[in-house]
Order: structure tokens, then sequence, then C-alpha cells
């Protein structure tokens, strides 16, 4: 017989280990999966200096490693697994699992967004050395020197924006003519003394990969063919998020953009109407803020809302 958990957290970012905190001191014993990001995107980055409580900043992955331990304190378990395929239309759910079959009562959704990445390898070896796509976590890092951002959206000119307070110079990539961005957002960038914005202009590859350190970039014009390097010491990417709920089409209701859509921050629903047992957290519903401790706050709902159903679900 396989048995039944109280609760499935599905994701170990921040707002899974919110949850797993609340969920496990609410005696619960948390099953974590841990999925294929384990840790979210605060694993990836550097000096964490917004989350209130740490004075001198936290490094990413400390802070992460640090609610992992306060909840296996109370009983938390986790598991590296992939979520291959869920049926919330069974009650306990079942979970298909990389690491078999799971069921459970309830269900926390925290499986986050993934930052879209070019995929080219040399800026995969670079993540983390020059490389990343959070100017609000990295930006600081670049004080004083040249930086490039690729993007033609919001995010780009926002990201682009806010590194003028470090960066002396930002160079916004675009793969069009024309953007995707606001027209005010727009306006700003082009208005800054310190942006230039490129378009019609690819990344061919980031160079610097053998000495672990963004050197500058190999460009492409895409109108002219024309190739030439730009010198940077970093490069952020503002080419958007992808949300990782696409395993629940069909069974709960996502935005167009594939964000779970949510009622009441962490109710999720199906065809408008409330799925019961399923909640969901952090940035797999949130294209607003995508914050760590925004995560963190709807985990400690989602993780409420969980007891408060378990309450009246008399188990
Ligand atoms: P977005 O609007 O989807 O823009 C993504 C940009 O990245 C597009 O310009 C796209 O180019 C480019 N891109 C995508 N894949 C690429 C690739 N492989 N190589 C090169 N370029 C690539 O995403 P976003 O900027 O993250 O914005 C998401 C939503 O949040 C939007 O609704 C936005 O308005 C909102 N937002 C608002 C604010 C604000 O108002 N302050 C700030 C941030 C985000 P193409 O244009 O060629 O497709």
């Amino acid at each position: 017989m396989t048995e039944i958990r109280d609760t499935v957290i599905l994701g170990s970012g921040c707002a899974g280990l919110t949850a797993a905190i609340y969920t496990a001191r609410a005696g619960l014993n948390p099953l974590v999966l841990e999925g294929h990001e384990p840790g979210g995107q605060l694993s990836i980055t550097t000096l964490v200096e917004n989350f209130p409580g740490w004075p001198e900043g936290i490094q990413g992955p400390e802070l992460i490693d640090n609610m992992k331990k306060q909840a296996a304190r109370f009983g938390a378990t986790y598991q590296l697994a992939h979520l291959h395929a869920v049926a919330l239309d069974a009650h306990p759910f079942k979970l298909q699992t990389s690491a078999g079959e799971v069921h459970t009562r309830t269900l926390i959704i925290a499986s986050g967004a993934s930052a879209r990445w070019l995929g080219l390898p040399s800026e995969q070896a670079l993540i983390g050395h020059g490389v990343s796509s959070c100017a609000t976590c990295d930006g600081f890092f670049f004080r004083g020197k040249e930086i490039a951002v690729v993007g033609g959206g919001d995010s780009a000119m926002e990201e682009a924006l806010f590194l003028t307070r470090f960066a002396t110079k930002v160079t916004v990539l675009h793969r069009r003519e024309s953007f995707r961005a606001s027209k005010i957002m727009l306006e700003r960038a082009i208005a800054h003394p310190n942006i230039e914005l490129r378009t019609n202009t690819i990344v061919e590859e980031v160079l610097g990969a053998e000495e672990k350190d963004v050197k500058g970039l190999r460009l492409r014009d895409v109108s002219s063919g024309l190739v030439d390097e730009l010198k940077i010491s970093g490069l952020f990417l503002g080419i958007g998020h992808v949300p990782n709920a696409r395993m629940f089409a069909g069974q709960i209701d996502l935005d167009e953009e594939g964000y779970i859509r949510t009622r009441a921050n962490v109710f999720t629903t199906h065809h408008g109407a409330d799925v019961p047992g399923v909640y969901a957290c952090g940035d797999v519903q949130d294209r607003r803020y995508r914050q760590a401790i925004t995560a963190a706050g709807t985990g400690c709902m989602a993780a409420l809302e969980v007891e408060k159903y378990l309450e009246e679900h008399a188990h």
C-alpha cells in the first residue's frame, strides 16, 4: 500500500521551503519534492541584501540551506524527484514522480519560474561569473563597469535602468527593430545618457568562458550580417521567465503565459471553481513581484490553507 501523505510540496525554493517550515511545525510531516532546480532561483544568486533579518545580507544558497534545515528540524523530508504526471481528480491526489508514485491529501505547488536563457554554451558556462538573469540580485557587483542587457521588453528596460545605478554604461541588445516594451519604459531608457540601445542584434557568443569571467560578447547584426565584439564585464538576460506549471494544464487554470491563476493569493481553480486541497505559491503564480520575500509570504499562506483544509476534512 502506498502511504498517504497529509501534504506534498512541489519545489524547494523560498516559497516551497517556507510552506515546509509551516506545515512541518504543524505536525504534517511534509514531503518536499526538490525538482530540477533544487533551492530555486535563490540558489543561483549570490548576496541577498533585501531579505529582512540579514543586516549584512546573506548568500542565496546559505539562505536556502538554512530554510531547509529549519523545516527538517520539524520533520520535513526531501526527495530529489521530478513530477512526471499528476491526477488531481483522484482523492487522495496521485503524483507520478521519477522516484515512484506518491499519494497526498493536499498539494502545494511551489515549482517556481525559471529565467529564460539564450541557451548558448558560453552563456551557460558563465552563469554566476558575469552572466546573470537577475539585475536586482547581482547588479551591485558591476559598479563602475560596462555591461549589456539582452531583451526588448519591459523587464530588459527595467533591468537596464536599474543597472545604471552601478554600471558606467549599459548596452541593451534587442533582436528586432521594434521593441516590445511599453512606451514609457522605452522612453526612459532612450533618454538615459548611460544607456545605448542596439536593435537587430543577437549574441552569438559570450567571451571569457576559459577565464571563467565575462570579457565581452560576439554580436551579429541580423540586418547587415556584420559581426563585431563588444567589450563588457557583465551580461544580464531580460528575456522573460517560464513558469514551471505546464504539467498542470487541463487540471488547474493557467493564464495566457502559463502562470497558475490563483484566487486570494494561493487558491487554485479549474474553470473558475476552486480545486480543494491544491494551493499555489511563489513565482509559479506571481509574474508581478517575483521576490524572495513575497514567495515566502505566499508559501506561508498556502501552508495555513493546507492546515485549515485538513482540519475541515478531518482525516
Ligand atoms: P516580454 O514582454 O515577453 O519580453 C521578452 C523580450 O525578450 C522580448 O523583447 C523578446 O523579443 C525577447 N526575447 C525572448 N526570447 C529571446 C531570445 N531567445 N533571444 C533574444 N531575445 C529574446 O517579457 P518581460 O519583459 O519579462 O515582461 C513580461 C511581462 O511583465 C510583460 O507584460 C511586461 O509588461 C511586464 N513587466 C512590466 C514591468 C514594468 O512595467 N515596470 C517590468 C517588467 C515586466 P521579441 O520582442 O522579439 O519577442
